[in-house]
């Protein structure tokens, strides 16, 4: 392949000229020029100055297996040549989606079997919208409708997941939520009530759930939406007792639990899904992001034996789909990344080895002046950046702190990701102890420099 040679700002220029880019304010982004990435390979990603970055995000937390992993890109190029398209609609299918579909009944917990594939998770987040819907009705109840999600939630960007998502900033933008979505708080116990005994605070949050089901009556609501452990939100790992009683608060009022795997699924903490790891048996269970390992958009819908059964049964037509639901190259690629990660036992070893060293040794930098707690399972790992520790004080602007202190990191070759005053890491699974241990010292050099602007300034 030839590509032309540009200099970084060549590509800077051209960048600003014609491409709008997702979650970015174009003003700033244009004013400094975009960081062009150019290659990657392993746990690095090259810039077009040649500068070498240790990807702690895993791209945007989807690259488990790392980058340059030839086996998918030559199962791209074999099933590009063999069937590069074809559809799933009206009684059609074809090999790459029916063996994707046996091996993710295989891998998610036992009590899914089915899949409804999509292009992301945007999108599986409509699927998950449109689908609970539909189950109520076929069951008679049509007034169960509402689905309630949480604050900071991120569920996607269509308008749909922006919906059910629980940004601020991104309602705002699109006079949204849509009717019949509901939001109830966070167990972010660090931000909300550090000084509460945290079982108590989880317990508390999880209250909420019931609080909203009874005010919205249980008649009308479909079903709860929740990550296992809220990514974009913060990394926000719920204390103990939280999951336990939404379990129990879920079963005792008849309403669908959707766990949404999209960061959770394929890994990331420890074990294959979330679910799992909380124990949890969700109605549905949206996956992307590490379905593939980012290597291609695909996106899916896991659903229980329960709804299927009900779809299956009693309904017709669903009146529902993508034109590249199940895309076979798409696909390929999936089961192919499915097969390193069981056939190489990336997760089984992530989870006995390397994400515990990892969450040692993140666990160092909570003696950090600048850090006034850490926290992490398996390979995601969160830090928050405090003005004081005791007596605990916040900054007045954290997300100029965090941005300063990501921009920092960069510069120093680690990429890591700022949600206001929250420094986070998600590096891909493959990740080595040679590499944690260049991860923590490239944070920690990040702090020090982080906290020495700040208090010069
Ligand atoms: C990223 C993400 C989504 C949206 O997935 P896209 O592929 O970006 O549409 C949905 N849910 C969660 C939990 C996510 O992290």
């Amino acid at each position: 392949m030839t590509r032309t040679k540009h200099t970084t700002a060549d590509w800077q220029r051209l960048d600003a000229a014609h491409h709008l880019h997702p979650f970015t304010d174009y003003g700033e982004l244009n004013a400094r020029g975009s960081r062009i990435i150019t290659h990657a390979d392993g746990c690095y990603v090259w810039d077009a100055d040649g500068n070498k970055i240790l990807d702690g995000m895993a791209g945007l937390w989807c690259v488990n297996i790392g980058y340059g992993r030839k086996e998918l890109a030559e199962a791209a190029y074999r099933q590009m040549q063999e069937l590069p398209y074809y559809n799933n609609f009206f009684q059609c299918s074809h090999p790459p989606a029916i063996e994707l579909s046996r091996i993710l009944s295989e891998v998610t917990p036992a009590h899914l079997n089915h899949v409804f594939f999509t292009g992301s998770g945007s999108d599986a987040n409509d699927t998950v919208l449109r689908m609970v819907r539909y189950y109520w009705k076929l069951r008679g109840k049509p007034y169960k409708k509402i689905v309630i999600a949480r604050e900071n939630a991120y569920h996607g960007s269509t308008v749909a997941g922006a919906s059910l998502s629980g940004m601020a900033a991104m309602h705002a933008q699109g006079d949204l939520p849509i009717p019949g979505i509901a939001h109830i708080e966070q167990p972010y116990h660090f931000g909300r009530e550090p000084d509460m005994d945290p079982d108590e605070f989880g317990c508390q949050a999880a209250q909420a759930l019931a609080r909203k089901i009874d005010e919205l009556g249980e008649c009308n609501v479909a079903a709860f939406i929740a990550e296992p452990i809220q990514g974009a939100g913060g990394v926000i790992i719920p204390p103990a007792s939280y999951w336990p009683e939404i379990k129990r608060i879920c079963a005792e009022r008849d309403i669908l639990l959707v766990v949404d795997e999209v960061i959770t699924g394929f890994g990331r903490l420890g074990t294959w899904f979330g679910s799992q790891y909380y124990d949890l048996q969700p109605d549905l269970m949206p996956i992307a992001k590490g379905l593939s390992s980012g290597y291609m958009p695909i996106g899916g819908v896991m659903v229980s034996d329960r709804v299927a059964r009900v779809v299956i049964e009693e309904g017709g037509e669903f009146f529902h789909g993508y034109t590249y639901s199940g895309h076979p190259v798409a696909a390929a690629v999936a089961a192919e990344n499915l097969r390193i990660l069981r056939d190489e036992k990336i997760i089984e070893r992530a989870g006995a080895e390397t994400a515990p060293y990892l969450q040692a040794r993140w666990a160092e930098l909570g003696e950090h002046p600048l850090v006034g707690e850490t926290r992490g399972v398996g390979m995601l790992a969160a830090l928050e950046l405090v003005k004081s520790k005791t007596p605990l004080e916040r900054f007045a602007e954290p997300g100029k702190v965090g941005t300063l202190c990501r921009d920092t990191s960069v510069k120093n070759g680690l990429v890591m990701r700022a949600v206001g005053g929250t420094m986070i890491v998600s590096p891909p699974l493959v990740i080595s102890r040679e590499q944690v241990d260049e991860l923590i010292e490239k944070a920690r050099q990040t702090l020090d420099e982080t906290h020495r602007a700040i208090t010069r300034g």
